[in-house]
């Protein structure tokens, strides 16, 4: 009789071994940290005893499930915002509390809560793309849990690092500090093409090679992505990574949603695993990953959650369940990703495409002791039936839950028990991640109640207030303008050409003013056109009046618009949207000293006759204000506005809101 740490007995021991040996009753041998024996029940209970004995009737035991792409501490943006598209989930929302709240705290704490899900979902190891590893990959050791954990590097200053090459720095340190650890593999995570440069790529595929870990990046996630990689190198982002040479390190790929028949092969030659993540790409109609030509090409897929804010939990049986359904939808063909095949996805493919299939992903001998138990006694998984041989895989993918998990056992170590985490303190972590839940919750209510701070939670912002003395006429002839400006004391600095595209958003709260944003076409004198968006926050009301209809306006925040029109109203929920598009002859001109705007507006839509005069000035004190309504009062004089035709109207006034102009 052979002496060991832990048997396992009885049950339906699912080896997910090469031959996919099944043994029922069978038995499972833990030694330390490692399996040393599987096999039928009585064969095994006549070679062994064991100190610590589960039984297992009426259970499975199979290998621990693997999530193979995930980030950890988003856990606690679980539900932050959804239903979003992509930019206006990620600009509005991830990247301002992630920058406001992501710290070593946070991605510590995150890191337990999903330590404490995964595992109570029978998952024993994962791997993570995310900031401050050193912290995820403590947390997880204090869970037991075991996992590749991927430092971020983005071409863009991080939560953890100023500047790439300090993060590249964080990362190489990370690598040394772990390497050969039992539970942690510390590896590079280049977060995408897009976020990084060819260097980044280079030095991190270097690192991975150098310490023989894998690398980890998403691939080709959005359409859009693609389109944009294509149109930029001529190449789509995986055939570009191959050029690149980074494709050498042990790669895993997450999404691959929209690859070509090229790059099925691509991953295959170059042995790139695959993190197929199901439910995030429905959820961000991302689009449907070719899982089933990627199987049929050899490719190691695994599953992947991916995090919770995309999600939004970290069940592994949902995604095997949902690849498996929509693989045959999509392909329309109900034999596509069978049971069996997509819990080897969350099992011993997950391992390959980990590049750690020699340690784990099936119940072998001489593997570690990474192992799910789950109970079969529940009544969505009653009765049982054995007529194909492929009843179990079936009963575990279309009808068991991730709730069903008893025992789970990581590197030999039972970590839960009956259900019960016995490395972790789940109340404990559920009441910090409320605080924390708490804290972001004041931040974003503290933001919705300005729009300033809705405009600047989006960045790259000048605030800047600024105050402008003004007057608006309507004119018959604009040649008679244009020429009564060729005087001796008008100095025309500049003059130019534009079509000016505005949207007006207006809001429920009046003192939020009103939101323009611009879409400024500048006829350069080569006749050829640059773009120039802006986004302005302007004040509620007209702050003076001087007479002659000269008013004194206030905008508060001037910045650049690199976002679309649609991110905006998306983002903002505008109440009401206006449009006016006009024609601009602007001319920079100084008048005794003094810098002003005199423009020429022809108002397209909504359409009007004639056309418009408007002389402003930027202004910074009352004194400065009155001499310089004073100077425009002789402006109008000598460009011959008559006092009826002044106009005490905004442009934006004359437009019907959106809503009016469809009824
Ligand atoms: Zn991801």
């Amino acid at each position: 009789m052979q002496q060991a740490d832990l048997m396992l007995k009885g049950g339906v021991v699912l080896t997910m071994d090469p031959a996919y040996r099944v043994y029922a009753p069978g038995a499972v041998v833990i030694q330390g940290r490692d399996i040393i024996a599987v096999g039928p029940l009585a064969d095994i209970a006549s070679r062994f005893a064991a100190t610590q004995t589960l039984e297992c009737a009426e259970q499975v035991i199979m290998p621990g499930l693997i999530n193979t792409h995930t980030h950890m501490p988003m856990s606690l943006l679980r539900g932050l915002a959804d239903d979003l598209r992509l930019d206006v989930w990620l600009y509005g929302y991830i990247l301002p509390v992630e920058k406001q709240f992501v710290n070593p705290e946070f991605c510590y704490l995150g890191t337990l809560l999903s330590c404490a899900e995964m595992i109570r979902g029978g998952v024993t190891c994962y791997a993570d793309m995310y900031y401050f590893e050193e912290e995820v990959a403590w947390a997880t050791v204090e869970a037991g849990m075991r996992a590749v954990c991927g430092e971020t590097v983005i071409k863009f200053p991080t939560p953890d690092a100023p500047s790439y090459d300090e993060s590249l720095t964080y990362c190489r340190d990370f690598l040394r500090n772990w390497h050969g650890h039992e539970l942690i593999v510390a590896a590079p995570a280049p977060h995408s093409v897009y976020m990084c440069t060819p260097e980044i790529l280079q030095a991190t595929t270097e690192l991975a090679r150098e310490f023989d870990v894998p690398l980890l990046i998403h691939v080709s996630e959005t359409a859009d992505e693609v389109e944009h990689w294509v149109n930029q190198t001529s190449m789509p982002p995986l055939r570009w990574l191959e050029a690149q040479g980074v494709l050498e390190a042990k790669v895993l790929a997450a999404h691959c949603v929209h690859l070509n028949h090229e790059e099925l092969h691509i991953l295959r030659k170059h042995n790139v695993g695959v993190a197929h993540n199901p439910t995030s790409n429905l959820k961000l109609a991302s689009g449907f990953a070719p899982v089933a030509g990627m199987l049929e090409n050899g490719v190691h897929v695994g599953l992947g959650t991916d995090g919770c804010a995309s999600n939004n939990n970290l069940d592994l049986f949902e995604e095997m369940h949902l690849s498996a359904l929509i693989s045959k939808a999509v392909t329309r063909d109900p034999v596509m990703v069978p049971a069996r095949q997509a819990l080897a996805m969350a099992t011993i493919s997950g391992a390959k495409a980990l590049h750690l299939d020699h340690l784990i992903g099936s119940l072998e001998a001489g593997k570690r002791a990474d192992i799910a138990i789950v109970d079969l006694n529940s009544l969505h998984n009653v009765p049982r039936f054995e007529t194909t041989g492929l009843n179990i895989y079936s009963q575990l993918v279309y009808a068991a839950q991730s709730s069903d998990v008893r025992h789970v056992i990581i590197n030999g170590r039972v970590v839960m028990h009956d259900r019960q985490l016995l490395t972790l303190d789940a109340g404990s972590i559920i009441q910090q991640a409320r605080q924390i839940g708490e804290d972001v919750n004041q931040f974003f209510i503290q933001r919705e109640q300005s729009l300033l701070e809705k405009v600047a939670a989006i960045g790259g912002l000048e605030r800047e207030e600024s105050y402008e003395v003004q007057v608006k006429a309507r004119i018959q002839n604009k040649e008679l303008v244009v020429q009564a400006l060729q005087r001796s004391d008008i100095a025309i600095v500049k003059e130019s050409v534009r079509e000016q595209y505005d949207t007006y958003f207006f809001f429920s709260d009046p003192d939020w003013g009103m939101l323009r944003h611009r879409e400024d076409l500048v006829r350069e004198a080569d006749g050829s056109i640059s773009p120039i968006y802006t986004l302005t926050a302007m004040g509620p009301t007209k702050e003076a009046e001087y007479g002659n209809a000269i008013v004194l306006t206030r905008s508060r925040l001037t910045a650049p618009a690199d976002r679309t029109l649609r991110f905006y109203r998306e983002y903002f929920r505008p109440r009401e949207e206006r449009q006016v598009n006009k024609k601009r002859w602007r001319y920079r001109i100084r008048y005794h000293g003094v810098d002003m705007a005199v423009n020429i507006d022809e108002i397209i839509q909504p359409a009007r006759e004639g056309w418009y005069l408007e002389i402003k000035s930027r202004t910074w004190s009352s004194r400065d204000a009155e001499r310089k309504a004073a100077l425009i009062s002789e402006l109008l004089h000598i460009l011959g506005v008559a006092p009826e035709n002044l106009v005490r109207q905004d442009y934006v006034d004359f437009a019907a809101s959106l809503e009016e102009r469809r009824a």
